[in-house]
């Protein structure tokens, strides 16, 4: 199985048990991206650290827990790469930010997230 990243997993385990019940005897994920780690604070609903499966857990941990007989990530470079990005350019001018816990502007103790501003209503 191929996917552009893995989020919170809860997609990939129900592929991968899907799979599984339609009769693959192995499940192999790869995945277009390095693993997500860190919130963003850009703009795309990735609220918390703690919504992604692969803070703080090893590549095999995220393996298991999506019950997954192998896992690949790919590497930033190798993402920054795929696209076509010029190396010649810190990061080559892409945000990482997701991947790596570094962000490219400052990030202030009261930056309020999506989901912080919907139960503040
Ligand atoms: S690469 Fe940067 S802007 Fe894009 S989702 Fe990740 S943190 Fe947000």
């Amino acid at each position: 199985m191929v996917d552009d990243s893995i989020v919170r997993g809860t997609t990939s385990k129900r592929i991968v048990k899907m799979l599984r019940d339609a009769g693959a005897t192995e499940v192999h994920v790869v995945i277009a991206a390095p693993p997500l780690v860190s919130p963003c604070f850009y703009g795309v609903d990735i609220s918390t650290d703690s919504d992604l499966i692969a803070t703080g857990r090893s590549v095999e941990e995220v393996r298991d827990l999506i019950a997954a007989d192998s896992l690949t990530f790919l590497s930033a470079e190798g993402m920054l790469k795929a696209i076509g990005r010029s190396p010649e350019m810190k990061n080559c001018g892409q945000c990482l930010a997701c991947f790596t816990g570094e962000y490219p502007t400052e990030i202030y103790a009261d930056t309020v997230l999506p989901h912080e501003k919907e139960l503040s209503r």
